[in-house]
């Protein structure tokens, strides 16, 4: 294995389309030497202690370098570093923080032994590693994470993107406006990846007659090394250094290649560190050209091979996971463009014609104008198609069983299920897991992998602690929410997220309900809106009020979802809606995380059964913050009636009528049982029935559906590495 350097060394940049990249190097105090080396893994971002010692050398800086400690490290002020080095309390904050990674990391193995390769588009480790665009991304940072805490010998495949995924701002009217950030390497704690000789490690692929290079980076996640490929280099032209320049922003051909260099580069760039691995995790259809790459090394060595022999080979060590329930959602091609972006001898060399090629991704192979779809390649070519829920799987099961002229039932149809989780560490606030260290020891977050022993250990934590800690919280989340409209206040205040009255916008004693979700239809963020004048008698309450805030993002290219978002921002009325609700813009880890734990309810309304799983209910139920949701996705097998509120039924209608009635149930769930149960307080002044319910959620939610559970079930029902 390749041994990273411990300094970074600077890539220069030369290309016009890129500004050239600075020297982040900078002394340290000696005493403080120990940040520099704690922001190089980020296992600081799941360790509170961590990253409070980031924070706390400047605040405001923190934020304003959005939480990156090699960032923050490069821009702090020499007088705050002085003060922290001559700080003893926080001097013995850092080496406790320091021993602790060490205790931590000392368990690692080498990625060079690694039997599973993890292959996915996004990875949403951390805000300030901007390589996801949403629930996938996060989904594929908490694997990686728990992979990382149960010491499972996994190594990880990405693409580095030069400019990551939009950054959302609304404008006037409205209407979503993106933008994107430079990513420089130097800020993140990424570190090229060196031969044995000291040269850097890089890979090609064949694109339309040219070899695109992409060199390789290392994240190191905790014990997990996450390698990302990065075409952004000199030798490419402009438009191959722009390959992985944009999260899902480019258009199909860019699409095709990104997905070349991910499953083939990827596939090489493993070969090269020496990793062999027994299971390579295709998470999602964007990495399933790897199979072809693994089938292509097969043949080489396998000259009188046939590509069936090949695929059977192949299929024994693929594993595949889709994660939408819908085939628009899934990535397919034009056939014509897909055969014009692999060469003739790469095919040949799979010893398939252009036809039999193409059949590869067709669901239906009686339809030669069908679409190259990655999901029909990577369920073809992998042994064992997993959902993320047990609904998703069925879902998949009836979407794909086209696929599979031989099964008789759905039930024959082999894509099974690994419901998705949450990694407890990153997403249970500090106050929380303080509150458990102190009742429960420094082992609490073994008692929730198992459910009897965590609900039984919660029995030692009172009511009153509990209630304290979210109310803490809340109080958090108002000053955040009081933060962020105040700095983008532009003194018009017409759409919601133009406030007259930053300083008293919210109240933390009033019912307070969290959507915070992408902007798409299925998601149905009109179905709250859809009786204006009910919505508004709940906000007007006098005695009772609700206070409801939303964050999400459309896709650019959506306008109908981009339309959603503008009717919500122009509700402009009469009422209290202008001081008790508010869009926070750009959803991101960072907002996502004040929001899940900050707001009393989390509201969630898909139009079933659209939501393959869905996980920021599960980042809120942890939190004791009660989810109210349709029985889709991941509620089907979380609700147990004392844990959450579910709205609507489970019977199958059509679209109309499930909308309609979604919009009753949703309005009679706050009406007669949300605002009631919120709202009774006992002699003592404790919320009792709504503690009991955070308590259920909290005891019940957390072991089932955090990422350890999840992680263990893949390597026992999907991996199988013996
Ligand atoms: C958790 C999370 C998601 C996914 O949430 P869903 O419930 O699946 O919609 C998306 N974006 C961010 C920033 C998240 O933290």
């Amino acid at each position: 294995m390749t041994e990273a350097p411990t300094t970074i060394t600077a890539q220069a940049q030369t290309s016009p389309v890129f500004r050239s990249d600075f020297d982040l190097h900078r002394e340290l105090p000696a005493t403080l030497a120990g940040l520099e080396k704690i922001s190089r893994n980020y296992y600081w971002a799941w360790n509170y202690r961590a990253t409070s010692l980031f924070r706390d050398l400047d605040p405001q800086l923190w934020d304003e370098c959005e939480q990156d400690p090699r960032l923050l490290l490069k821009k702090v002020r020499n007088f705050r570093l002085r003060q922290a080095a001559a700080d003893p309390i926080y001097l013995e904050r850092l080496r406790a923080a320091e021993d602790e990674a060490d205790r931590y990391l000392a368990s690692s193995v080498p990625a060079a032994t690694a039997r599973i390769a993890y292959f996915c588009a996004e990875y949403g480790v951390h805000n300030s590693l901007p390589n996801y665009s949403g629930g996938l991304g996060i989904l594929a940072g908490d694997h990686l994470k728990s992979a990382s805490d149960l010491g499972l010998p996994l190594v990880a495949i990405g693409l580095l993107y030069r400019f990551g995924y939009f950054r959302q701002s609304i404008n006037h009217e409205g209407w979503q406006l993106e933008t994107y950030n430079d990513v420089f390497e130097s800020e993140l704690a990424l570190t090229p990846v060196l031969s044995a000789t000291g040269e850097r490690v890089a890979v090609s692929v064949h694109i339309r007659g040219r070899e695109v290079v992409a060199q390789a980076w290392l994240a190191k996640i905790g014990r997990i090394s996450l390698y990302l490929l990065d075409t952004n280099l000199p030798q490419n032209g402009d438009v191959d250094r722009l390959i992985t320049g944009h999260l899902y922003g480019g258009d199909t051909e860019t699409r095709i290649v990104q997905e070349k260099v991910l499953g083939i580069g990827g596939v090489r760039l493993l070969r090269k560190l020496g990793v062999a691995p027994d299971v390579y995790h295709l998470n999602e259809g964007h990495a399933a050209f790897s199979t072809l790459e693994l089938a292509h090394e097969y043949l080489a060595a396998h000259p009188d091979g046939s590509f069936a022999d090949a695929a059977a080979e192949v299929a024994r060590s693929c594993v595949f996971t889709t994660h939408t329930p819908v085939s628009a959602g899934n990535d397919a091609f034009d056939p014509a463009l897909l055969i014009e972006c692999f060469s003739k001898e790469y095919i040949a060399s799979l010893k398939l014609t252009d036809k039999e090629f193409l059949a590869l991704g067709r669901a239906d192979l009686t339809d030669d104008g069908e679409f190259f779809g990655m999901t029909p390649l990577a369920i073809r070519m992998c042994r064992s198609s997993n959902g993320v829920s047990r609904k998703h799987g069925e879902v998949s099961r009836g979407l794909w069983q086209k696929m599979f002229p031989a099964a008789m039932n759905l039930t024959d149809v082999p894509i099974t299920s690994v419901t998705n989780g949450v990694h407890p560490l990153t997403w249970i606030a500090s106050i929380y897991q303080d509150l458990y260290e102190r009742r429960l020891g420094n082992e609490w977050i073994g008692a929730t992998r198992d459910a009897g022993a965590w609900s039984k250990a919660l029995d030692a934590i009172p009511d009153a602690d509990i209630w304290d800690a979210h109310h803490t919280l809340k109080e958090l989340l108002v000053a955040f929410i009081r933060n962020r409209t105040r700095v983008t206040d532009a003194g018009s205040h017409e759409t919601i997220n133009e406030h007259t009255d930053t300083l008293n916008l919210f109240d933390p004693a009033y019912l307070t309900i969290g959507f915070a979700r992408r902007v798409a239809a299925y998601k149905r963020w009109d179905l709250l809106f859809s009786d204006l004048d009910r919505l508004l008698r709940l906000v007007d309450d006098p005695e009772r009020p609700v206070q409801f805030v939303f964050a999400g993002k459309a896709h650019p290219q959506d306008r109908t979802a981009k339309s959603i978002l503008q009717k919500l921002m122009s509700i402009n009325h009469d009422s209290n809606w202008q001081r008790r609700a508010v869009f926070i813009e750009d959803y991101d880890q960072e907002v996502a995380r004040y929001l899940v734990r900050g707001v009393d309810v989390w509201l969630n309304v898909p139009r079933r059964p659209m939501e393959a799983s869905g996980t920021s209910g599960m980042k809120a139920a942890m939190n004791g913050v009660l989810n109210a949701s349709i029985l889709d996705g991941w509620w089907i097998e979380g609700f147990d009636d004392t844990n959450g509120f579910a709205i609507g039924g489970d019977s199958l209608m059509l679209d109309e009528e499930m909308d309609a009635a979604d919009a009753a149930s949703l309005y009679e769930t706050i009406e007669d049982r949300i605002v009631p149960a919120y709202y009774s307080v006992d002699a003592e002044g404790l919320r009792r029935d709504w503690i009991r319910m955070m308590r259920s959620s909290i005891a019940t939610l957390t072991p089932a559906f955090s990422s350890d559970r999840m992680v263990r079930d893949y390597l026992t029902e999907i991996y199988q590495i013996t």
